[in-house]
């Protein structure tokens, strides 16, 4: 089984000093070298560190199933840390989401829940350190200035005037911005590094600012706040971490992470990066997908549209598909996209061996069995499983009238087509072998009845005389099917590449306006009495999850896969 382009990007980069072993991507590889070596005692420590701003989605989900898995499979640990240093953009509501969603993926963090703001005191003693070391000075430039003076991948960056107060004066300063006495923004403290560096992120990195807003943890305590740089090293530090995993745009930063761990001469942790995440057909960026929650592109962070872990799960996409999906993609250090069929390739593979069948017509046309007692009704006994004995059955009622997809009837039928058309036999489902004998239709020309024969003597679907029957069709009873509302999904952006928008465009312009179908399909009793959140295979139809938009007189259900997979298609092609 072939996996993505992803894995080719894998092969091995330039200038890397170690290589893939065989079946491990190369952090799997590293790891297992720095075990052998006796580095960090042969233990494993990671941790997934999301930013309580936002839901989780499908690029976190490669994050969590990394760091988990990998602590998972070398018999370590890994924390769930909260990096919580922004207090502008943070909420409970974010953590108890995350939350929800890492332990939904099977992430097990234990009692081990950390926040970067358990830190804050620690910090800043380090960051005094640092001033008293002469490796920190505060700084009054504004942050335009700062920018303004950084210089480019080309020319040096430019000192500031501030950049060589004596250790009291800083000391004295970054005490009183602690103690609240200056407005948001007229200091910031700076690492004393080289503004001449060729890594511009070295060029004197602001290691705090002032912001005079409450956390939602440490509530007025602090005013000045540590920034990701540097609170994000201290805090793998702190835990313990032994391998800090992160998204390639930290390579850079990587340089930061080592120098305050080593200025301050403390336990250091190994930062790796990998390549994030990106998906055809989806956005993942927390801003923007706040932005599609915000304006009501979505009806919310679960609106199964959306690519977040909430979303897909009320869609009725399983962990274990997900799991998988981030075991095919692997591990790169270039960034690539990898094809949404795979996604729903992997949904497909976990929900048709786990999912019961049962039957709902999407398209419903009447049949009408005119051979058949008026007022009868007889009771199927039906596997749930085709073939999982041990799945049980269910009672499936059969009459005089029923409903069948529109689509399985043709007045002409093209070449192979092994359904319904005046004068072909077909078997319904588990039942019996019907005849078209005419199809009604009204004064516009719409189908409105077919008008059908059965044979008696095929109870069960098999032909008594043992005669060839190709077409099987789903049905369901007129009089018992309950009619529920089924949301038909499509992508929730028009273009493979959502990001990329015309001139005077955002990806907002590039929103899928037929993303959404809502209509009415006719159940077999069964099948409306399953609990919210079931997801099952309406037979030929695909997958589908009850919702809990659900009332009892009106089911919902959204569709989380169809039956077609292209994905599996392009791979024999290709
Ligand atoms: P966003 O760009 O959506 O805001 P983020 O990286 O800022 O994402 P964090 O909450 O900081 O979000 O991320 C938590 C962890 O998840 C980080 O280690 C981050 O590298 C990882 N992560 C985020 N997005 C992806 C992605 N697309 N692919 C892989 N890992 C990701
Ligand atoms: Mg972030």
């Amino acid at each position: 089984m072939g996996t993505p382009d992803t894995q080719n990007t894998a092969a091995v980069t330039a200038g890397e000093e170690r290589t893939e072993t065989q079946g491990l991507d190369f952090i799997r590889t590293r790891i297992t070298a720095d075990n052998a070596s006796g580095r960090f005692g042969g233990a494993v420590h990671t941790r997934f560190p999301p930013e309580p701003n936002g839901y989780l989605h499908l690029g976190h989900a490669k994050s969590i199933c990394l760091n988990f898995g990998v602590a998972h499979e070398f018999g370590g640990m890994c924390n769930l840390r909260f990096d919580d240093t922004n207090p502008t953009k943070e909420d409970m509501e974010y953590v108890d989401s995350i939350r929800e969603d890492v332990r939904w993926l099977g992430g097990d963090w234990q009692d081990r829940e950390f926040y970067a703001s358990n830190y804050f005191e620690k910090l800043y003693q380090y960051a005094e350190a640092l001033i008293t070391m002469g490796k920190a000075y505060v700084d009054d430039l504004s942050a335009d200035e700062i920018r303004a003076m950084r210089g480019t991948l080309t020319e040096p960056g430019r000192e500031s005037p501030y950049r060589n107060r004596s250790v009291e004066e800083n000391l004295d300063l970054f005490r009183r911005m602690r103690a609240g006495e200056f407005p948001d923004g007229a200091h910031v403290l700076r690492a004393k590094i080289d503004m001449a560096s060729p890594n511009v992120v070295m060029r004197d990195p602001t290691l705090y600012r002032i912001r005079h807003a409450h956390h939602q943890r440490t509530g007025d305590a602090w005013c000045i706040y540590p920034m990701y740089d540097y609170a994000h090293c201290l805090s793998d530090s702190i835990e313990g971490i032994t391998h800090s995993l992160c998204t390639l745009e930290f390579i850079n930063n990587r340089e930061l992470y080592d120098w305050v761990l080593d200025t301050l001469d403390v336990y250091h942790p190994q930062q790796i990066e990998f390549a994030r995440l990106n998906l055809t057909y989806t956005i993942l960026s927390k801003r923007k997908l706040i932005q599609l929650v915000r304006e009501g592109h979505v009806t919310g962070w679960d609106d199964p549209r959306m690519p977040t872990l909430c979303g897909l799960r009320r869609r009725g996409v399983p962990p274990e598909a997900l799991r998988d999906f981030c075991a095919r993609i692997g591990l790169a250090r270039a960034d690539s996209t990898v094809e949404y069929s795979l996604l729903e390739f992997c949904i497909r593979e976990y929900l048709n061996a786990h999912t019961e069948r049962l039957m709902a017509v999407l398209d419903p046309v009447k049949v009408v069995i005119e051979n058949y007692p008026e007022g009868q009704v007889e009771w199927f006994d039906m596997p749930l499983s085709p073939d999982d004995p041990t799945a049980g059955s269910r009672k499936v009622p059969f009459g005089r009238e029923l409903c069948i997809e529109r689509d399985d009837f043709r007045q002409e039928p093209p070449k192979k087509f092994h359904r319904l058309f005046p004068g072909s036999e077909v078997r319904l489902r588990y039942a019996y072998l019907i005849t078209c004998r005419e199809a009604v239709y009204d004064a516009a020309g719409k189908l409105i009845e077919l008008h059908c024969a059965y044979d008696p003597e095929s109870r069960g679907g098999q032909a008594p005389d043992g005669r060839k029957v190709k077409g099987t069709l789903h049905w369901v009873s007129a009089a018992h099917a309950v009619p529920a509302t089924v949301r038909l999904y499509d992508h929730l952006f028009a273009v493979p590449d959502p990001d990329n928008a015309p001139e005077g465009k955002t990806f907002i312009d590039n929103l899928n306006p037929e993303s959404l179908h809502e209509i009415t399909a006719m159940l077999e009793p069964a099948l409306a009495e399953k609990p919210v959140g079931t997801c099952v295979q309406f037979e030929r139809m695909g997958y589908f999850c009850k919702d809990r938009d659900s009332t009892a007189e009106r089911p919902v259900f959204n569709r989380t896969a169809t039956l077609r997979d292209t994905w599996a298609k392009l791979e024999k092609k290709g």
